[in-house]
């Protein structure tokens, strides 16, 4: 999860953490950043599979997981990113290609 101050690395919780939200303290995520996070520098496709697919086990299994999705729900999509409140979130390109205009 991330805070409205942004990714917060070194996090006890993790990366994008919601250091503001009471159901933080029992969220079963914490202390495992980057585990969550989206596809880390030089990853490899099929590390970044097998590490979303851990996140997402232990999504599964957190207690406060209905009010983390509640929460990621009402963040901005392009702050949603990695794995958040049980789902995989694929980074938006905040450059998106533009249209060449018809000559
Ligand atoms: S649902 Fe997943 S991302 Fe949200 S607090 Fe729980 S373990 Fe962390």
């Amino acid at each position: 999860m991330r805070g409205k101050s942004g990714p917060q690395p070194g996090s006890r919780f993790r990366t994008y953490a919601a250091p503001d939200q009471e159901w933080a303290e029992d969220a079963a995520c914490q202390g495992m950043a980057p585990a969550f996070d989206g596809p880390l520098p030089g990853e490899k496709t099929e590390a970044t599979d097998a590490r979303v697919a851990g996140a997402l086990a232990v999504c599964g299994v957190c207690r406060v997981r209905m009010a983390c999705r509640e929460w990621t729900m009402d963040q901005p999509r392009k702050e949603r990113q990695g794995v958040m409140g049980g789902q995989w979130w694929p980074i938006v390109n905040p450059y998106p290609a533009t249209k060449k205009s018809a000559a």
